[in-house]
């Protein structure tokens, strides 16, 4: 099964390539300018403003990662850009250390490269300067030369036809160097080999230095962007999902289910297919799946299972036992990509508790941040209900004026309450915010002669409206 933010993540990959673009170029011209490699990245990065892209780029994949795990549109709310993980950074933190780690990346491929080509070069040079010159390199030390040289074909960003046509350079020079007379007499075909070798390594070293900073740009430091990206939207998507089924009564459990991309065999595979909760292999309860994503690069998202389809009286915790069952139906060699080899040994043995050694394994529980304290606020606070409410006072027209003040007593619906807010969507419609946002509230009024049962719908930003009485009691000294 694809996963549900695929297409964001593409989106904002090909965004990404294409402000590469535009920082590859100017960093081959800054470069050409004669700036220090650290000097062109930075002036680049600069002038293609990447970190504002970046940042936006980042926003927008989160927002629409939400909003498609809640199936509505969902503005940026400061809930998902707060910190969430182990490291208790927030957005903007990682953001700023993300672009640290891309400007590095980019520096260090680059410089390496120069190195390469540098001493490549310098070595190339030696060895024609020194035919011509007739200062001759020792002959001891000229395979040592000529293996700078083979290091920088081997290692440099280049085609395999030029690396092909270098190294067969490269042999022929050794060659002839080895020919070379016991005295080290020079000869024509040693200096024509050299001089080959030193155009190849130059021409090579220009190519090598333009794809070093391509692939600085176009995959290194795209990873950390895309790292991050795939990260923070996985999470993004689990808050929105999370907060559309939590409180609909007709969504039972979810189901772990693996991106079809799903690239190695890790912890997913055993939260897609163990029996953990006695609901069924990959079922949750709805309170009890791990936090998405579970490790770097992980794209595994929750499908839902209806009430129709399992039997929620058989949920218990068994993650002990259900992890174990699942175990032994690996292989040796699965369960040390699972485990470690210390911990399969251990577990085959019966000495150790899989939740030990399970690499990325935690017992905290995911929770929406959009559903994060705000579902009770509402109870804090006495609030006026802005609106007339009639009655009937002893079969006469009466009203509790519009100032009065209603004390919340409890959230009997929607967000935070455990049931389904029915005209949810028609309320997010009609005034705004989001469908499961909204909250039904049962509060009291008590005036000298009566205690009134208020019910009415409450929205965070949006206010409280639609106040009613339900029902009205005679008060009793
Ligand atoms: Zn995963």
């Amino acid at each position: 099964m694809n996963s549900p933010i695929q297409e964001i993540l593409t989106a904002f990959s090909m965004a990404y390539k294409e402000k590469g673009q535009k920082v590859i170029a100017l960093v081959a011209m800054y470069l050409a300018d004669g700036y220090s490699v650290p000097d062109a990245v930075d002036k680049a990065m600069q002038t293609a403003a990447v970190s504002s892209f970046f940042t936006e780029a980042v926003h927008t994949v989160i927002q629409k990662a939400a909003s498609a795990g809640a199936g509505s549109d969902i503005p940026l709310l400061p809930e998902l850009t707060g910190a969430w993980d182990a490291s208790g950074m927030t957005l903007s933190a990682k953001l700023h250390g993300a672009e640290t780690e891309m400007r590095q990346v980019i520096i260090s491929t680059i410089q390496a490269q120069q190195r390469l080509g540098a001493s490549a070069t310098r070595v190339a040079r030696a060895l024609y300067d020194g035919y011509n010159s007739g200062h001759i390199i020792r002959r001891q030390s000229l395979p040592q030369y000529l293996d700078t040289i083979t290091v920088f074909a081997r290692r440099s960003d280049l085609t395999d036809q030029d690396r092909t046509t270098l190294q067969r350079l490269i042999r022929r020079a050794r060659r002839q160097t080895e020919n070379m007379s016991a005295d080290g007499a020079p000869n024509k075909s040693l200096q024509t080999a050299y001089r080959q070798l030193l155009d190849a390594v130059e021409t090579n070293d220009t190519v090598a230095m333009e794809n070093a900073v391509r692939t600085a740009v176009e995959e290194k430091s795209r990873y950390v962007a895309e790292r991050i990206a795939r990260t923070e939207s996985a999470r993004a998507w689990a808050d929105g999902f999370h907060a559309r089924y939590d409180t609909d009564d007709d969504v039972a459990a979810y189901k772990w289910t693996l991106s079809s991309r799903h690239p190695h065999y890790d912890i997913c595979d055993m939260y897609a297919q163990a029996d953990l909760w006695g609901l069924g292999p990959g079922i949750f309860p709805k309170d009890k799946t791990p936090i998405l994503p579970v490790h770097p690069h992980c794209l595994c998202h929750l499908s839902l299972v209806y009430v129709t389809e399992i039997d929620k009286s058989k949920q218990r915790n068994q993650i002990r036992n259900g992890g174990n069952a699942y175990l032994k139906r690996q292989s040796h060699q699965k369960r040390c990509y699972l485990l470690g080899i210390d911990g399969a040994r251990a577990w085959e043995k019966g000495r150790a508790d899989w939740r030990q050694y399970m690499r990325n394994w935690s017992s905290i529980t995911a929770k929406s941040r959009l559903l994060e304290n705000t579902a009770d606020d509402i109870i804090k606070s006495e609030i006026s209900i802005g609106q007339q409410l009639m009655y009937k006072d002893k079969g006469k027209d009466a009203f509790i004026p519009e100032h009065t003040m209603v004390i919340p007593k409890k959230v009997i619906a929607g967000l935070g309450s455990g049931s389904k807010l029915r005209i949810a969507d028609k309320l997010a419609q009609t005034y705004g915010g989001m469908a499961q946002e909204w909250q039904k509230v049962v509060g009291v009024i008590i005036s000298d002669k009566y205690l009134f049962d208020i019910h009415w719908y409450h929205h965070k930003d949006m206010g409280d409206i639609l106040f009613k009485i339900k029902s009205y009691t005679e008060r009793r000294e």
